[in-house]
Formats: structure tokens, C-alpha cells, sequence
């Protein structure tokens, strides 16, 4: 048996993410029917409410699913069997959901990219101009990468596939984004947004999202592949009157109403300073711990995690065990081809100051304890970095 470690345990992986105590509270309550009188008003409240959090007024989905339901639901509704469908490898999350697409039937080409930097707007215009027949039916691109830390710059590609005067949908995954990095649905001109529960909302996993719009829909009507439980018709139908085609995730819908409250109290703009804020934070002090930044563009730097790559011959699953073993901090692993060669500090959702240095000075300790050569001034470049911000 584990001992009994006391104090908080700190899950400072990207996702799942600390979930606060007003979260917790409104999830524990007794489930009601889903059918009955009672139920709508919570289901009108999050189906509205979770259009402000993708800013965008069409309809939003909402699956009692893991992002990777949600994934398969923007693919299933708008593709058809043998559909061309163009995608940007930018890590682990990306590659993961173009085996999806390949698996489902769909003719999925990744560009390849070195994970290191986030999508390039001029590759995805090269390969739709060329694209003379106009076969490619949606271009696919991850936000957050969140296995390497990086961002790509989403209104850059769409004005890329407007550059190229090509009509394929555009389909973008931001589970690790959404309430932590500004993501604008209707204004960056997105078909389909993919969110998930466990990330910036700070709920447990088991929700996830689509954003569509009118264009998608459209698609949707012609849309051959196979699909039942995922059918976005079948929800909005009932969506109308506030329910759901099939038992919703009761209980974590009560955690998602606090959260969109809790989300638009702090107000978003504030959110999203405070990410950026903590994440500045948090590279001041991989930097002055002289460790590398997996992410190489300043401008691609993610505010919601952080990719830290360890020097050759040092294995970072052996240090993150000693954090967690030691200090009952989780930081999460490398995916992918970065697996034992990066280690990734969550730093969104439920997150301060205190709470940020906290992780890092376990991390600083940690580094000590594995012999890991660094520079001891990491967490004190982090505080000053907070104390500036401050001013
Ligand atoms: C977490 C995550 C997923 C996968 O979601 P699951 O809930 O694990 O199915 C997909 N994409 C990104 C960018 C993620 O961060």
C-alpha cells in the first residue's frame, strides 16, 4: 500500500487538471432525471453558457465523452468514406488524431513537422493550391499541442486556406486551450472546434465538445461516414427544448455550469492574462535553471504547458518519479518520440502564484535529487519574473 502522503497533492500535468473546490461541490449532488421538469434549466444554462467560453453563438455540442469522442464526432459528421483530409503534425496529439482519421477511412496525409514548432500557415496553402481537383475536405490542426508545448497560430491558417481560395472545412482541436489561451470559434472562422472537460474548464474528464459552424452543418447533411451516438442532428434536435437524446453526464454538466459561472466571474481576458503570466513564470525559470524549452518560437511559447527537454543521458521518467515519490507533485511525461526525453509542467486551469512555485520548487528539488546539472536559480528568477508583473 501507498503511504499516506498529507498536504495537497499537486497534479500539475496538463490535463487532468486541479479541479476547485466550488467544482467539486456542485458535482456532489443527487443525480436528477434527465427527462423531468428540473433538468432543462441546467441544460439550457450549459449549452448557452458554454458558447460564450468558444466565443462563438452557434451551436455547441456537448458529448459525455473524453476529447477523443469529440475528435471522432468532427470527423464523423462532416467526412465521408475515402475523404482527403489535410493535417499538421505538431506532436503526439496531432499525430494521434490523424491515426483516427485513418482508421475511420479517411484519406488523412500529415504534413510533417519537427515538434518543435507549431503548424506553418504557408506548407497547409502550398498543399491546398495544388490541390487542383479541390479533393481535400478538411484541414485538420491542433491549437495547443500539449505533448510539446506548442501553439499554432489558428487565424494565420485560416487566412492561408482563404489565400488559397480552397473550400475545405476547417476542423481544430483546443482541449488544452479553451479557458486558458484566447480561442475565438466564430471570429477565426473555424467549422469545428474540439474542446474537453479536464483541462482549462477544471472539470474531471468525461465531457467534450463541438463547436460547428453553419458550413459544417451544411456538411453534415452530405457527410456519408457512419454514425449514430455521435450524430450532431440528433442532439440539436432535442438540444431545443434543453435535453439530450441519451443520458447526459448529469453530474459533471452541474461541474460545467460552475465552471462557465466561475470562468466568466474572473472574466475571460483575465484568464488568459493570468495564464500568460503564470507560463512566463514558468519559462523564466526552466531558462534560468539553463534547461531547454522544447517550443523554439517565442511566438508559439504555450500558455497552458509547459515541454521541458533534459540533457542526453538523463531520463526524465526516473525524475518525475522522484518528484511525485518525494514531493506528491505529478508533472506529466513525454508522449510520443519525447517519451523519457522531456517532462511537461501543466500550469493551467485552477492555478496561482503559490501554487506555481510550489511546482517549481519541487521540480528545482527534484533536479537536485536526480544530479541533474542545472543552475539553483530557478525559482527565484520565477518569483521576480511574478513580482515584475505585478508592479
Ligand atoms: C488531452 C487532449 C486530447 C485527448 O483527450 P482525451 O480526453 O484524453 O480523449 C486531445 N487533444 C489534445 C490537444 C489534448 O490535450
Amino acid at each position: 500500500m501507498q503511504r499516506l502522503q498529507s498536504g495537497r497533492h499537486f497534479l500539475q500535468i496538463p490535463g487532468p487538471t486541479n479541479v476547485p473546490d466550488r467544482i467539486l461541490r456542485a458535482i456532489e449532488r443527487p443525480t436528477i432525471d434527465h427527462r423531468g421538469p428540473e433538468f432543462k434549466g441546467l441544460g439550457f444554462e450549459v449549452l448557452e453558457g458554454i458558447k460564450e467560453i468558444f466565443q462563438t453563438k452557434q451551436p455547441v455540442i456537448i458529448y459525455p465523452a473524453s476529447g477523443t469522442g469529440a475528435w471522432e464526432a468532427a470527423l464523423v459528421n462532416t467526412l465521408s468514406p475515402g475523404d482527403r483530409v489535410l493535417m499538421y503534425d505538431t506532436g503526439h496529439f496531432s499525430s494521434t488524431w490523424h491515426k483516427l482519421a485513418t482508421k475511420l477511412g479517411l484519406d488523412a496525409e500529415l504534413l510533417l513537422g519537427n515538434w518543435r514548432e507549431g503548424a506553418k500557415p504557408e506548407a497547409i496553402e502550398q498543399a491546398l493550391s495544388e490541390d487542383e481537383n479541390r479533393a481535400i475536405q478538411a484541414v485538420c490542426v491542433v491549437h495547443n499541442d500539449t505533448a510539446t508545448g506548442i501553439t499554432s497560430d489558428i487565424p494565420a491558417i485560416r487566412n492561408a486556406i482563404n489565400r488559397a481560395g480552397h473550400p475545405a472545412l476547417f476542423l481544430v482541436d483546443t482541449i488544452s486551450s479553451l479557458g486558458s489561451m484566447d480561442y475565438r470559434h466564430d471570429e477565426w472562422g473555424v467549422d469545428v472546434t474540439v474542446g474537453g472537460s479536464q483541462k482549462g474548464l477544471m472539470l474531471p474528464p468525461g465531457l467534450s465538445f463541438n463547436a460547428i459552424s453553419k458550413k459544417a452543418l451544411a456538411a453534415s447533411s452530405e457527410a456519408k461516414l457512419p454514425r449514430s451516438y455521435w450524430d450532431w442532428q440528433d442532439m440539436l434536435n432535442v438540444n431545443k427544448q434543453g435535453v439530450f437524446p441519451y443520458t447526459p453526464a448529469t453530474n459533471l454538466l452541474y461541474g460545467l455550469r460552475e465552471s462557465i459561472r466561475m470562468l466568466l466571474e474572473e472574466g475571460l481576458d483575465q484568464v488568459f492574462s493570468r495564464h500568460h503570466r503564470l507560463a512566463e513564470a514558468t519559462r523564466t525559470a526552466v531558462q534560468a535553471w539553463g534547461l531547454e524549452l522544447n517550443a523554439i518560437n517565442p511566438s508559439e511559447y504555450s500558455n497552458s504547458l509547459t515541454a521541458v527537454v533534459l540533457p542526453p543521458g538523463h531520463d526524465a521518467d526516473a525524475f518525475r518519479k522522484g518528484v511525485l515519490e518525494c514531493f506528491n507533485v505529478s508533472l506529466g511525461s513525454g508522449l510520443g518520440r519525447l517519451n523519457g526525453k522531456v517532462f511537461r509542467i501543466g500550469h493551467l486551469g485552477d492555478f496561482n502564484e503559490p501554487m506555481l512555485l510550489g511546482t517549481l520548487g519541487a521540480i528545482e528539488m527534484g533536479l537536485d535529487l536526480a544530479e541533474i546539472p542545472h543552475l539553483p536559480e530557478g525559482v527565484r528568477a520565477a518569483m521576480s519574473n511574478l513580482v515584475e508583473n505585478k508592479r
